[in-house]
């Protein structure tokens, strides 16, 4: 017997492969790195030396790493002020508009890293909307840019466009960003205030920049110094809000600069309750189903492997629970066939 002309043999057997293939897809390019001056304080290394280790081969069989396209301008404005957008693109911003975001000294490289990144985080979204389970981007989670500024190393804010595009593209009605990186996510925040369909939840370090705080929709702040009980305690009441949402999509910052080791992050968690901290995000995904989508926010550890560590931890979790999501939704499809 043949279907649409294969062999039904093989035609099973290319069934049975893609529902085997459950590794996590994850959006990188060298730019990431290249396109940040290596003279800048910002600790560029990090995203090669993550790739090269979730490229190792004890860790390769578990992801797929894939390459992003550019962003393009109309996918930008759906977040951000249209002249703020062309000034960057145009190299036209200022000189106190580039301080205030950092990342210096500029070359030309920051226009297509920037436009990748945020494509990486894009097509992520693509990705779990179209197959559901948890895909990232190794980058991103530009939480500190505002509509039409950036600051704190953020120059466009891939959550706040990522949300719009799932309500305006996918026609989602409820979306929860869930912001757990040290410093507030007070351009989310400022950018979806009147969104009612977005949930935006940050918990963070009340000493920690950003020192004049916005408003989310729950801010959950911790003393410096918080250890691992006080903040997985703060982390299970921002997800127990989250799910009261009954959220269709999770997008999740998950900067772990709140680790004991890090250099700007005043919390104090180690390294095995940010992994807790991340698996408890997780497992309200694969419980509820809700496709999650991971931005990879700040980590700013000296010596940086501290921060390394902690995201390899971060994308292992995920790659486990994507794969609980899919084989849950594979078992839920074969139950209602037979
Ligand atoms: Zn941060």
């Amino acid at each position: 017997m043949t279907i649409y002309g294969v062999d039904s043999k093989e035609y099973n057997q290319t069934i049975n492969d893609d529902k085997s293939d459950h590794r996590l897809s994850i959006w990188y390019h060298p730019i990431y790195t290249s396109g940040i001056h290596p003279d800048a304080r910002f600790p560029r290394d990090r995203y090669t030396k993550l790739v090269d280790k979730l490229t190792t081969p004890e860790y390769s069989r578990k992801f797929i790493i894939k390459q992003p396209t550019e962003a393009s301008r109309s996918e930008l404005i759906i977040a951000h002020d249209p002249s703020y957008v062309d000034n960057f693109l145009n190299q036209n911003l200022t000189e106190k508009e580039i301080r205030r975001i950092g990342l210096t000294p500029w070359t030309s490289q920051i226009i297509p890293r920037t436009l990748l990144l945020m494509g990486g985080a894009i097509a992520a979204l693509e990705h779990v909307m179209e197959n559901g389970g948890i895909a990232g981007n190794m980058a991103g989670g530009t939480h500190h840019a505002h509509y039409d500024f950036g600051s704190g190393y953020c120059i466009f804010n891939d959550l706040a466009v990522c949300s719009l595009m799932a309500l305006n593209k996918y026609q989602l009605t409820k979306i929860a960003v869930i912001d757990l990186d040290v410093h507030q996510g007070d351009g989310t925040a400022t950018i979806l205030q009147n969104v009612d369909e977005v949930l935006t939840i940050s918990v963070h370090c009340k000493q920690n920049f950003p020192f004049r705080k916005s408003e989310s929709d729950y801010d959950l702040e911790l003393p410096a110094d918080s250890g691992d009980e006080e903040i997985l305690a703060t982390v299970a009441k921002a997800l127990d809000i989250a799910e009261q949402f009954n959220p269709e999509l999770i997008l999740f910052q998950a900067g772990v600069d709140g680790l004991a080791t890090d250099a700007l992050g005043k919390l104090n968690i180690s390294r095995q309750a940010m992994s807790k901290r991340n698996e408890m995000v997780f497992d309200l995904a694969v419980e509820r189903l809700i496709p999650t989508l991971v931005f990879m926010g700040g980590g700013y550890s000296d010596p940086i492997d501290h921060t390394i560590d902690a995201f390899g931890d971060l994308f292992l979790s995920a790659s486990r629970a994507n794969n609980q999501f899919l084989s849950k939704i594979d078992s839920e499809a074969s139950d209602s066939i037979n």
